[in-house]
């Protein structure tokens, strides 16, 4: 079932890549693995995945100990300060940084480590409280106070969409962070690249695309519907 969802998905994002006259090399397939056993993610594989995003930090290190090397892993979730030394060298992106403070402590990881960070500045498009992220008003700000960081690299944005029927409602919020990349790429800031937009879920991935998504991050649409409870 789960490689079966998986080719699906992949039809569905060759199709709006088409539809928006896009490359498919542009765009990046995350297959969100939360929650989800490491046997869903070996079903996932035989169909091609090999990109998975994970949003705990214990949950992505035993993944990662438990799978082939050659797995690609984004954390995708809130991260505390405290856990960064923990993922920093696993995961190739970290697509929720919100704060100087976090960037702070993976620059410090990085550098002690000798690696370069990945990261994506996660921008609340649509003020929801309840929602991490940087509004979009302070983005630029913090960009340019993580930019003089060392050893680290702010790729570009994320963002989270409101939860919606019609997914057609989330197109000005994807919409809004593509203008924000587009406008802070501008300015030229020393080590900021502004190539990455991860934006697009199972409900409006299709959309995101069509307005610029670079990643995508698609867990119920792979892997099912998550069951917190246990
Ligand atoms: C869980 C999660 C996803 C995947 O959500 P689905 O609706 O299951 O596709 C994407 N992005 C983030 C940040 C998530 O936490």
């Amino acid at each position: 079932m789960v490689a079966e969802n998986y080719r699906i998905v992949e039809e569905k994002v060759c199709q709006a890549c088409e539809r928006s006259g896009r490359s498919r090399s542009e765009v990046t397939l995350i297959a969100v693995s939360k929650t989800k056993p490491v046997q869903m993610i070996q079903e996932a594989m035989k169909a091609g995945a090999n990109i998975f995003g994970e949003n705990k930090v214990q949950e992505l290190c035993e993944k990662y100990e438990a799978l082939p090397e050659e797995l690609h892993w984004h954390m995708i979730g809130h991260l505390q300060r405290n856990k960064v030394k923990y993922v920093v060298d696993k995961a190739e992106y970290i697509h929720s940084v919100d704060s100087l403070r976090l960037a702070e402590e993976i620059s410090k990881e990085a550098l002690k480590r000798n690696i370069q960070a990945k990261i994506l500045i996660e921008v609340n498009v649509a003020g929801e409280e309840s929602k991490f992220g940087v509004s979009m008003e302070d983005t630029e700000d913090l960009i340019r106070a993580i930019a003089g960081l060392p050893n680290i690299c702010i790729e570009g944005l994320m963002t989270i969409a409101p939860y919606v029927e019609n997914p057609e409602e989330n197109r000005p919020i994807f919409r809004s962070l593509k203008k924000l990349a587009v406008d802070i790429k501008m300015k030229n800031i020393d080590n900021v690249h502004m190539g990455v937009l991860s934006m697009g879920m199972t409900g409006d991935y299709e959309v995101a695309i069509e307005e610029g998504a670079t990643m995508v991050r698609v867990g119920t649409g792979i892997f099912g519907e998550r069951n917190y409870e246990k």
